[in-house]
């Protein structure tokens, strides 16, 4: 994809990768890493490794996700995505968390003055897909659109044109790990909106409803802590 303005769309538009990174764009670190040659070299993905697993965002595997072998099976991930989302809006599958995320999700005013609090977003020298909202807005158009009554009809007008395939997806899985839920963005939104949540929320999808999570996260924390009682195994 050229360099330019990313739009929310941009994300279900297929291309070897959405975002260049670039190291001399990133943060200094403090004394004495503060010279661009004491940066440690940032490695690049392999073109096996960019074959085998969905590299397609920025280039970075977080969670490794194997490419679908067939049209058929990436049809099957997008299905799954989209019932594991309707899930999390009904009271019956999410009661805990519902109420804060349709808030989060219906009231962003879109001041983006929670930018300036995220450290991934500021860290990467601003990059727009890793801004605090901009994942939020894709899964908020995507609601609007494909869950939403009429959402299809409208979805040119109402700004939430935005197409539902497995390279929206695939994307939206990887930027889901861009966030380290810190949530210095919800303390800073005037209103109260938590992209962090909603974060969280969406990585739930990608876990209990695809399959999809880091094994050092869901495997060797989680399950493990469910099954021993701490994510130490003792
Ligand atoms: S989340 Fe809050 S601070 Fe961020 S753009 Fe929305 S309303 Fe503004
Ligand atoms: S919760 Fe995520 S989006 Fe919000 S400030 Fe922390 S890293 Fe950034």
């Amino acid at each position: 994809m050229k360099a330019g303005k990313i739009r929310l769309k941009d994300i279900g538009k297929p291309s070897d990768q959405m975002v260049q990174l670039n190291p001399a764009d990133f943060m200094r670190l403090p004394y004495p890493y503060d010279k661009a040659d004491s940066d440690p070299d940032f490695k690049q993905l392999t073109e096996a490794q960019k074959n085998k697993y969905e590299a397609s965002l920025d280039g970075v595997l977080a969670i490794s996700i194997p490419k679908p072998e067939t049209k058929a099976e990436e049809e099957e991930l997008v299905r799954k995505f989209l019932s594991g989302l309707e899930k999390l809006l009904t009271k019956e599958n999410n009661w805990t968390f519902l109420q804060p995320l349709t808030l989060s999700l219906e009231y962003c005013a879109k001041c983006q003055t929670c930018n300036e609090a995220c450290p991934i977003y500021i860290g990467s020298g601003k990059q727009e897909i890793y801004r605090p909202t901009y994942r939020s807005e894709v899964l908020r158009a995507i609601v609007n659109k494909y869950i939403k009554k009429g959402g299809k009809t409208f979805a040119k007008f109402s700004g939430n044109d935005i197409d539902l395939n497995w390279t929206t997806v695939a994307r939206l899985a990887e930027l889901a790990y861009r966030c380290t839920l810190c949530r210095r963005c919800a303390q800073t939104c005037p209103i109260g909106v938590d992209n962090g949540l909603i974060t969280h929320e969406l990585r739930k999808v990608f876990s209990q409803e695809m399959g999809i999570a880091p094994v050092e996260i869901h495997t060797l924390g989680s399950m493990k802590h469910l099954k021993a009682g701490s994510s130490t195994g003792l």
